[in-house]
Formats: C-alpha cells, sequence, structure tokens
C-alpha cells in the first residue's frame, strides 16, 4: 500500500483563488464610512428574498445578523430546505458549494470567494482519484470538508456531528476509505469499531494545539473541562472529557451548568454562542504551537461585514459549478441527509 504524506506548511488563505474579482478591495475602499452596515444588509436581505447562513466560526457581527447559525450539517440542512431565492453562505468555499449542489436554481453567494480551507486545498481531486485506484470496492466516505469534485466521487458525505452514527449503519464487512481528515477518521473508528483507510489530510486550525501546553494548562486551570473537535490530534483527544462536533460542543456546555469553566479545543468563533448559552461560564482557548493565543480560522475570518454588504448588493461573488459533477455530487450528500435525519437542529434566529 502507499504511504501518503502531505506538507504541513499552513496554507495562505489566498493561495487558491476560486475566481475572486478583481477589484474586491477597491469596491470595499468605495463603501460610504457612514452607511449602516447591519441596516443595509436587512434590508437587502428582504428585497432580494434573501437567507443568510452563518457557520459558527464567523465573526460574532456575521453570528448575529444571520438567519441560521449552525455547523456544516445544519447549515446544509437549511439550505436543503431553504425557499428563499438567494443563499448567502457565511463560511468557507466548499460549504458554500454544498448549498449550490443542493440548489441548482438558486443563486448562492459567498462574501470572499478565497474564503477556501486547508483540509479541502489538501485533498485535489487528481490525486485523490489516482489514490482511491488502490482501493476498489470500498466504501468511499467523504467529510464535507472537501470540494465538490472529490464530493462527485464518494458515495456518503459526512460531518463531524454524523460520521459515527452514519458509518455505524454500514454493514460491518463494508470495507470504508475515509477521507480527508485523518483526526476526524481515527476517532470514528475509536467510536465505531471500524477500520477505515485513511486519507493524510488535517486542518491547520485543530492540528496546531499543542498537547504538551495543554496539560500544563490543565494544572493551572483544575476545575475546568477540556471540550475538543474530532479534528484535533489524538493527544489532545485522549485529555478531553468531552468530544464532539462544535455543535456538540456548544451543545454540551449548555447543559453541563454545574461546570463554570471549559477549556476549548476548536476554532474560537464558537465561544460566541458559548458565552450566549452560558453567561455564567468561562470559555479558555486550547493553547496552540504557535506564538498567538487563539485558535482562528485565517479562511473563515476573509468574511467581514463589509464584503457580506457587498456581496448582496452586487450578486457576486457567485458560486457555480460544471452541472455534471453537481449532479454527481448531489448523490452522496443526499444520502448524508438521508442517513442523518434527526441527528442535528440548525439554530434559527431567535430559537
Ligand atoms: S477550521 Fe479548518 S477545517 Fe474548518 S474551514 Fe478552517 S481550515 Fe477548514
Amino acid at each position: 500500500m502507499e504511504t501518503l504524506t502531505l506538507a504541513k506548511t499552513p496554507v495562505n488563505p489566498s493561495s487558491q483563488s476560486f475566481g475572486q474579482p478583481l477589484d474586491l478591495s477597491l469596491r470595499i475602499r468605495s463603501i460610504d464610512p457612514a452607511l449602516d452596515l447591519e441596516a443595509e444588509i436587512i434590508r437587502l436581505k428582504k428585497e432580494r428574498n434573501a437567507v443568510i447562513l452563518a457557520h459558527y466560526y464567523q465573526d460574532s457581527d456575521i453570528q448575529d445578523l444571520a438567519d441560521y447559525v449552525g455547523d456544516s450539517l445544519a447549515l446544509a440542512q437549511a439550505a436543503a430546505t431553504t425557499d428563499a431565492d438567494v443563499i448567502v453562505f457565511c463560511g468557507v468555499h466548499f460549504m458554500a458549494e454544498t448549498a449550490k449542489i443542493l440548489n441548482p436554481d438558486k443563486l448562492v453567494l459567498l462574501p470572499d470567494l478565497d474564503a477556501g480551507c486547508s483540509l479541502a486545498d489538501r485533498c485535489p481531486i487528481d490525486e485523490y482519484s489516482e489514490w482511491l485506484k488502490q482501493y476498489p470496492g470500498h466504501t468511499v466516505i467523504n467529510y464535507i470538508n472537501s470540494s465538490a469534485a472529490v464530493k462527485a466521487v464518494s458515495d456518503i458525505i459526512v460531518t463531524s456531528s454524523n460520521a459515527a452514527a452514519i458509518v455505524k449503519q454500514l454493514p460491518v464487512e463494508t470495507p470504508i476509505v475515509f477521507g480527508p481528515d485523518r483526526h476526524l477518521g481515527k476517532w470514528v473508528e475509536q467510536q465505531t469499531g471500524r477500520e477505515m483507510v485513511l486519507w493524510p489530510g488535517f486542518c491547520i486550525v485543530h492540528e496546531q494545539f499543542s498537547a504538551r501546553k495543554l496539560a500544563k494548562m490543565r494544572t493551572e486551570y483544575p476545575n475546568a473541562q477540556l471540550i475538543a473537535h474530532p479534528e484535533c490530534e489524538e493527544a489532545v483527544l485522549s485529555q478531553a472529557n468531552f468530544v464532539g462536533s462544535t455543535l456538540a460542543l456548544l451543545n454540551y456546555v449548555t447543559v453541563q451548568t454545574a461546570q463554570k469553566q471549559f477549556i476549548v479545543a476548536t476554532e474560537v468563533g464558537i465561544l460566541h454562542q458559548m458565552q450566549k448559552a452560558r453567561p455564567d461560564a468561562e470559555f479558555l482557548c486550547s493553547p496552540p504551537n504557535s506564538g498567538c493565543d487563539c485558535a482562528s480560522c485565517p479562511y473563515m475570518r476573509l468574511n467581514t461585514l463589509e464584503k457580506l454588504y457587498l456581496c448582496m448588493r452586487d450578486s457576486q461573488p457567485e458560486i457555480t459549478m460544471p452541472e455534471d459533477i453537481r449532479l454527481r455530487a448531489l448523490r452522496p450528500v443526499q444520502r448524508m441527509l438521508d442517513m442523518s435525519k434527526g441527528l442535528s437542529a440548525v439554530q434559527q434566529k431567535g430559537d
């Protein structure tokens, strides 16, 4: 079996462009500083019959303007059922692509087309297709954090919310290939007792947490519980009191009312919803290997209020893809939605 290793160098968010309009910075500078951006975005939303979907890793001002805030599964479910004419996806490219896969006739907008994903970038379709040839007869399961082209060669798409539950639904004798996140794959193996062939991808945000610094931090905060996302390394997950998807982590802190302090090992954007759900609790960021204080996804942070306003005003940048890829990608995405009914709840504004 061929061993594949992937470069660990962080990917510059702007290094992969999906066709970003070149005049974006000029358009941002042309916005009247006196304009009430929030009010304009709300006005445009009504005028265009648009829905704003925001991932938990978006800045808090964007989360507060969204109609739906959720993780990848919840937002895919929201995208599958919306009757809006325009979907404005405040997240990263693969999420907006998933919305387009489900809604070919709707206009799907992403505030910044350079909002990619290190994990999706490390699973290029050419290399992945070649690698898959070694595993004929395997069921190909791919994390939603992958391009439409990779989804198109998959049998089932999963998210961190439903990956273990979906794998458990497959007959035990089914051989499985799992991509592109090796840590999530390993965690699913532990949860299900199934062995899978893993593509060696990883997320630069979740892989940067330092298990050594974390162990030290836990001695400084002996009463804090560690909660972690399964994209983290095993050395971090093995220290955790609870491991789960972003939504599961939010649900956990919401119900653990006796617990007043949490160390959070995932993207820092979720702290906004955690603090709203538990104003009486303290949330500490798990320490990263680098010198910065928090784990902030550089791709997610490319979306700003200004870019959200511009994309709604100008109806661009738009997500597009070849129809044959969309149709092939739709099948495994739809299979995921069918196999995960009742597994997740989207958070709608006002809930
Ligand atoms: S946090 Fe990691 S997996 Fe999520 S979008 Fe950012 S780079 Fe991709």
